[in-house]
């Protein structure tokens, strides 16, 4: 493709509309543009990364014996009252009526329509497993679509489904798509993780997410250094590892004064203790009741498992204000002795001996306090969240924390929706069951804007290769000289033939935008035809991933970028 002809509006300004990176580079780079809240054309750059994606999963779905169909995106009422969905979903579902005044929405998602394809057609054990998927374009009407390609409200989805004759093989279905979900992240180039899942109001028993690991995401996910664990930091398991102090004598119990020592560090410093020491006690708030949460002074509490812990609704932190307004006892100065609350203990509070804690009375604290002498939690558990102290829970190795971006999601579905809707199928004793489900879906759409929060620096986006638009652009700095024209030309015309995606920056501009404009669109190799040409016959050669600049002989520059990127997407495929 030549610039010159191509519709790539660039633009140097940050949009204001746009709050996240991936929206902005996508924008300004030309890649999409918005036509109302949530709903963007695809222009050239972005339809190709677009198909660069699906064409990924189409071929890892392929392989993994799934089939391609496509469903409409038009769907009418009664299916979703079948499933008992129609009322359940909200107000995400956009419904509409025909002419006629019957109801209808737009897909958000299609278990309905296929578990009535596969109660039409898959009528015996003998056609079983089926896996079925499609890519296609989705409507959810979110309440605030934002971010771009993040979360709109029309997007490019991959959802497949699959119907299995019981638990076993749905389970190996499982698997195999798990499997195949790792190949397709991996050749898109990213760097991802599968972490398990809450399977949420979809209802199932198994589920996993796939993350794109980036600086901002929607989760925080804590992930192993050495192995493939990573887990949601909410429910992210701790082990304990301190030991009981088993040959320690025990204090008795002494309440000392602390005047100002409200904090944690305070108190530390005020004592002369380590923070590990200390007991720390936070009020929560749960389902309207104070309850005390107690971890170890240098832990967090994680209020979503205190929340799992107590069975609870909703549970929020309490200023200290509202503490006291609730309670009436000294907030700063609380501790488990003796609390006239329902008191929920760290397990690795339990190991800890001779410790402090608030005494419960203004400006005071005990010390030489022993958990079960001393006091009894009403409940221990798994209170706090993981940190980078921690080791992997499944090797020891080193923990890192990072955002993540979720790209795909599979379930393990059973029979809810083929129950609801009777799907069933005769097995071999003649006999009628319902199809055991799973589905999988992956945000095609989103895969682009996940790519491009993991992938950019301050001057662009830096395309992983396998989803670049273009694999290489080729800069004509010598528009007016022929002798440089006809090179680029060659370079360009050549690597079209060697089966390269090329752009030629033909424009009449100067080489400063030239250079700003390939950056920002994030072609992963750049060749440069100008003055060096004309003096030594060399081209400039520049990865926009690293920035190494190698200075090449024109006519070697081909064979050399034609290797570069075959193994490049080789090693995406082993
Ligand atoms: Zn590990």
């Amino acid at each position: 493709m030549r610039y010159s002809k191509l519709l790539l509006p660039t633009t140097k300004e940050d949009p204001a509309e746009a709050e996240v990176v991936s929206h902005k580079l996508l924008l300004r780079a030309g890649f999409i543009r918005k036509l109302t809240a949530g709903v963007y054309s695809y222009l050239p750059l972005g339809l190709a990364t677009l198909k660069k994606v699906s064409e990924i999963v189409r071929q890892e779905m392929n392989r993994a014996d799934a089939q391609e169909i496509l469903m409409p995106m038009v769907q009418q009422s009664d299916l979703w009252e079948e499933s008992g969905r129609w009322n359940k979903y909200g107000a995400e579902l956009l419904r509409f009526t025909d002419r006629h005044n019957r109801g209808f929405c737009l897909g958000p998602t299609h278990e309905e329509v296929i578990t009535d394809l596969a109660r039409r057609e898959l009528k015996s054990y003998r056609q079983l497993p089926a896996n079925l998927y499609q890519i296609q374009t989705k409507f959810r009407d979110e309440i605030r679509p934002r971010f771009g390609l993040m979360r709109g409200r029309e997007f490019v989805m991959k959802d497949g489904y699959s119907f299995d004759i019981d638990d076993e093989g749905a389970s190996l279905t499982y698997q195999k798509m798990y499997d195949a979900y790792h190949k397709v992240f991996k050749r898109c180039g990213l760097e991802f993780r599968a972490v398990e899942a809450d399977t949420g109001s979809i209802g199932g028993s198994s589920s996993h997410e796939f993350m794109v690991l980036a600086q901002t995401g929607e989760d925080t996910l804590v992930i192993c250094e050495c192995c493939e664990y990573a887990a949601n930091v909410e429910k992210a398991a701790v082990r304990v590892t301190a030991e009981k102090c088993l040959d320690v004598e025990l204090q008795e119990m002494v309440e000392v004064e602390t005047p100002g020592t409200k904090k944690v560090a305070r108190v530390a410093e005020f004592l002369s203790v380590k923070t590990t020491d200390i007991i720390k006690t936070m009020i929560y708030l749960a389902d309207g009741k104070p309850v005390a949460a107690l971890v170890r002074g240098d832990r967090t509490v994680q209020p979503v498992k205190l929340k799992n812990i107590l069975g609870a609704a909703e549970v929020d932190l309490l200023d200290d204000a509202s503490a006291y307004d609730m309670t009436k006892l000294p907030v700063g100065y609380l501790g488990p002795v003796d609390l006239p609350l329902t008191v929920v203990a760290d397990q690795e509070v339990m190991q800890m001996c001779n410790c402090v804690a608030g005494a419960n009375k203004k400006g005071h604290h005990l010390t030489g306090v022993n958990p079960g002498r001393d006091f009894t939690p009403d409940v221990i558990g798994d209170l706090r969240q993981i940190s980078t102290d921690d080791t992997c829970p499944s090797c020891d190795g080193t923990l890192r924390l990072t955002e993540g971006i979720e790209v795909g999601h599979i379930f393990k579905l059973g029979s809810v929706y083929s129950e609801a809707m009777n799907a069933s199928f005769q097995d071999r004793e003649g006999g009628e069951k319902p199809f055991v489900m799973g589905c999988y879906g992956i945000g095609v759409s989103r895969v682009i804007a996940a790519a491009i929060e993991q992938n950019h620096d301050k001057n662009g986006i830096i395309f992983p290769l396998p989803l670049a638009p273009f694999q290489v652009i080729v800069l004509n700095l010598g528009l007016k000289d022929s002798a440089i024209t006809a090179c680029a030309d060659q370079i360009y015309s050549e690597l079209l033939d060697q089966g390269i995606e090329v752009l030629l920056d033909d424009r009449d501009e100067r080489p400063g935008s030239k250079f700003k404009d390939a950056d920002l669109i994030g072609i992963p190799y750049r060749i440069t035809v100008g003055k060096t040409f004309s003096k030594e016959g060399k081209v400039e050669l520049r990865s926009r991933k690293d920035g190494q600049v190698e200075s090449i002989s024109h006519d070697s520059i081909v064979e050399h970028v034609v290797s570069l990127v075959s193994n490049e997407l080789a090693r995406t495929l082993s």
